[in-house]
């Protein structure tokens, strides 16, 4: 999953960044509200964390009305440092989802993060399943045929991303945009080798069960029964 963090104290920002990238997430931070609305308005990301306090021309509340003006679909979470009623309201106006009133600890701010990104359509239950695989987000497990297979945290990233999307065509971009961040160093050749990780465990080892992870002839991959 792919996430942005605009927040301009430092040290909280790397705190997350790293956490989050332990538990798999692909982030990118940035310090203030103008480079953050160039950020936040990338389709790409799949949740989006603003500061409400930000250094720039405007507040996250308004960098978060102006990204869902220019068509951004991902949930948005809010963190203000005061939860008055009126700073809800306007935040939830202004079409962001949810608030976390800072100081926040890093466990709740994972909680409240996969509880947007389950929400429909994105996925409408909390474990994600697809023919007889399932992936549980929350607790990082993920069974093929009631048998449990240990991922890295980015094969569960890659996984998650088909799961989220099964039976639809993933294109390489979309594969690097949405599982790797900004900064990596994503060789020409990354994708395939992490497929490739993918397949010597959710498909090789079951070998009288349909492969899951296909590949579309010049165009990408896809999660499904058949080509
Ligand atoms: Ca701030």
């Amino acid at each position: 999953m792919r996430v942005l963090f605009v927040e301009d104290e430092d040290k909280i920002a790397q705190a997350v960044k790293r956490g989050l990238e332990l538990k798999g997430y692909a982030v990118d931070t940035v310090a203030d509200a103008d480079n953050g609305l160039s950020y936040a308005i990338d389709p790409d990301y799949d949740i989006i964390i603003l500061d409400r306090m930000l250094p720039g021309s405007m507040d996250g509340i308004e960098v978060a009305k102006r990204a869902r003006a220019e068509g951004q679909k991902a949930p948005i979470l809010i963190l203000t440092a005061r939860g008055s009623i009126d700073d809800r309201v306007e935040g939830l106006n202004s079409g962001a989802d949810d608030y976390l009133i800072k100081p926040f600890s890093f466990s709740e701010l994972v909680a409240r993060m996969q509880a947007l990104l389950r929400r429909p359509p994105i996925n409408s239950g909390p474990v994600l399943s697809y023919e007889n695989l399932t992936l549980d987000p929350a607790k990082y497990e993920v069974f093929r045929a009631g048998k449990p297979i240990k991922l890295s945290s980015k094969e569960f990233a890659l996984l998650e991303y088909f799961m989220r999307h099964s039976e639809q065509v993933l294109t390489k971009d979309m594969i690097i945009n949405h599982v790797w961040n900004e900064d990596a160093i994503v060789m020409p050749n990354t994708v395939e080798v992490y497929i490739g990780y993918l397949r010597s465990k959710i498909d090789r080892p079951f070998k009288k069960l349909p492969p899951l992870i296909n590949t579309v002839r010049g165009f990408g991959y896809k999660l499904s029964r058949q080509v």
